[in-house]
């Protein structure tokens, strides 16, 4: 195998070639790229240049060249095998090996159970247990088109259905248990954890089953709604119910429609609307939205108008603006979701509310001036409108609205328009003041940020590496117990960071799970751009942990190197011989931290 084992492209993609280069050039900006001089011959103008961009260096003098590898080739004088595994282990990057091969398998058994259960399922509802299911379905009329489409199922009213009907392909309780379809018992065995159940099989993009969700077919059954829990397979905040149905009408049509439940969906596809997809029940995430602009830039939300899935996508109304996708709302009557509509109302009327759904802003502003008109309740009304206003920035948008707000609140009278636009102007420049003094604020109560890592810390390797540590911790929320105590806010380069890091330290102090969406919970509005940039990093599922070792180590090391430093100069500029003795032993504290530091990070 080229480089003997190791994915050479992730380590060229991960080692920081600047960040490789400086110690041995001072490299300053050009442009897009740095020069320097030559580490390789004697040169007094510099013509040595490395661009960040693609990861290659250049001598124009000694026209020595070439990617990390071959820069740590020439520098250590190693073979180029040396130089992969050199940076392989600075970089906390494994081999590939059987481990590694072993849980892809896992991964394939996985996948293989739950096409196995799906199809199970699916036969149980047409067979003669699911008579009175069927029945329920045509009753809401869901068509045969529709089970086969989706792959309904049934799991029937027993404690070993699945069990029984697996085990004859092989599939261990235990197994079950792991994919989250059984529940283990305290003697040890296993029952079923889907029983009279309506199942909707969850699916992937590319089609292939990896979750269920069942609905209750009892009155008195709870919950409602059950879902298969979260597995190596399966989270929830990432997957899209009927994406892999919807994927290619959302490219056709330039929309996606987004509704809350399963029975929505069905209810939309069946409507000629197949460029539907549901979010399960929780709140759109990032990721959702991730998944859908690859598709389209225009999302309607489709959501019951009392749902807390609309309260949370409003919050993230910064998200989407940061992505650049548009999203609108459809109007669904009060105390009514997409499904009732089209089944009461007709496809057609259902069409035509999301014809008419409105940018979100809009759709926000309106939902505050409908709390109240005239006289003092309007003034109230108005201002949260303001409010609402406030949090978009400066730019025809927000003109846009302001004109727009103006118009509304004057009931087409121009003279009053123009003085409401006055009021409304006043009041938004007030909120922009209260804005602008807590990031004052904020900033006050803790060092410039970018003197303490140097010069050109904003933008320098650091700040992506702090920055890629900051998106791992958030996607893998599950290791940010482990990883959090290991560093310091001073270790990000950045305000925005800072915060990112300060809100994901909360929450492990409180014990609470590590999300993109708890995150935003916690950020101030300032940071919700940088939280929006990081959700959207790409952090590969396998070997985060690596990765996060070998970036939290890098960052941890990088601020006990400064401390050194600074207690270095400090040494030699100290008077007494007291004095220098106190920086001595604090010099040694800072070295058995690094020891420390080293072993922590090989355990
Ligand atoms: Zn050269």
């Amino acid at each position: 195998m080229p480089g003997g084992g190791w994915d050479l492209d992730e380590i060229r993609r991960r080692a920081d070639l600047v960040e490789l280069i400086s110690p041995h050039v001072r490299l300053r900006k050009a442009g897009r790229r740095l020069t320097g001089l030559c580490p390789f011959h004697q040169e007094r103008t510099p013509s040595f240049s490395v661009d960040p961009e693609t990861g290659l260096w250049y001598c124009f003098g000694c026209k020595a060249g070439g990617d990390v590898f071959r820069f740590v080739e020439m520098t250590e004088k190693l073979s180029f095998q040396d130089a992969v595994e050199l940076l392989a282990r600075r970089l906390g990057i494994q081999p590939r090996t059987p481990v590694a091969a072993s849980q892809a398998l896992a991964k394939e058994r996985l996948i293989a159970l739950h096409d196995r259960a799906a199809r199970f399922f699916n036969a149980t509802l047409k067979g003669r247990a699911g008579s009175a299911v069927r029945d329920y379905l045509k009753d809401r009329g869901v068509s045969e088109g529709s089970v086969e489409t989706f792959l309904l199922g049934y799991a029937p009213d027993q404690w070993d259905a699945l069990l029984n009907a697996m085990d004859k392909h092989g599939f261990s309780g235990k197994e079950l248990g792991r994919a989250g379809l059984a529940i283990q018992r305290d003697d040890g065995g296993f029952y079923d954890r889907f029983r009279n159940r309506l199942i909707f099989p969850i699916r992937d993009a590319t089609g292939r089953v990896i979750a269920f969700g069942g609905r209750a077919l009892a009155d008195d059954q709870q919950p409602k709604y059950l879902n298969s829990p979260e597995t190596a397979l399966f989270q929830k905040g990432q997957t899209l119910w009927a994406f892999d149905l919807a994927r290619r009408a959302m490219s056709d049509k330039g929309r996606a429609i987004v509704v809350e439940g399963y029975m929505d969906a069905i209810a939309c596809h069946d409507a000629g609307l197949a460029e539907t997809v549901a979010t399960m029940g929780t709140a759109l995430t990032p990721r959702h939205v991730d998944l859908l602009r690859r598709r389209t830039d225009r999302l309607v939300l489709a959501f019951d108008s009392d749902s807390a899935g609309l309260a949370a996508a409003l919050r993230s109304s910064e998200l989407f603006r940061q992505v650049e996708v548009e999203v609108r709302v459809a109007t669904v009557p009060e105390g009514m979701d997409p499904d009732n509509v089209i089944r009461t109302k007709g496809a057609e009327a259902f069409g035509e509310l999301v014809e008419a759904a409105v940018p979100m802003l809009e759709w926000e502003l309106s939902r505050a001036l409908a709390h109240g008109q005239g006289g003092r309740e309007g003034m109230t009304a108005l201002r949260d409108a303001v409010a609402i206003l406030a949090r978009v920035p400066p730019g025809v948008e927000r003109e846009y609205y302001i004109g727009w707000l103006a118009n509304a609140t004057a009931s087409g009278s121009p003279a009053r328009s123009r003085t409401t636009e006055a009021a409304i102007r006043d009041e938004l420049a007030r909120h922009v003041t209260r804005r602008g003094q807590r990031v004052r604020r904020t900033e006050g109560a803790s060092p410039p940020p970018d003197t303490r890592t140097g010069p050109g810390a904003g933008k320098s390797p650091g700040s992506r590496l702090t920055a890629s540590v900051l998106a791992a911790l958030l996607h893998h929320g599950e290791l940010a117990g482990q990883f959090v105590p290991m560093l310091e806010r001073t270790d990000f380069p950045t305000a925005e960071q800072q915060a990112v890091f300060d809100a994901i330290a909360a929450l492990v102090g409180r014990s609470e799970r590590v999300s993109v969406e708890a995150v935003l919970a916690e950020v101030e509005a300032e940071a919700t751009a940088l939280l929006a940039q990081l959700s959207l990093d790409d952090v590969a599922q396998e070997q985060v942990e690596f990765h996060l070792r070998g970036g939290v180590r890098r960052i941890a090391e990088a601020r006990l190197e400064r401390r050194q430093r600074l207690l270095t100069q400090r040494l030699r500029e100290a008077n007494s011989g007291d004095e220098q003795s106190a920086i001595r032993a604090e010099l040694a504290e800072v070295s058995a931290q690094r020891r420390e530091l080293v072993e922590q990070m090989r355990g």
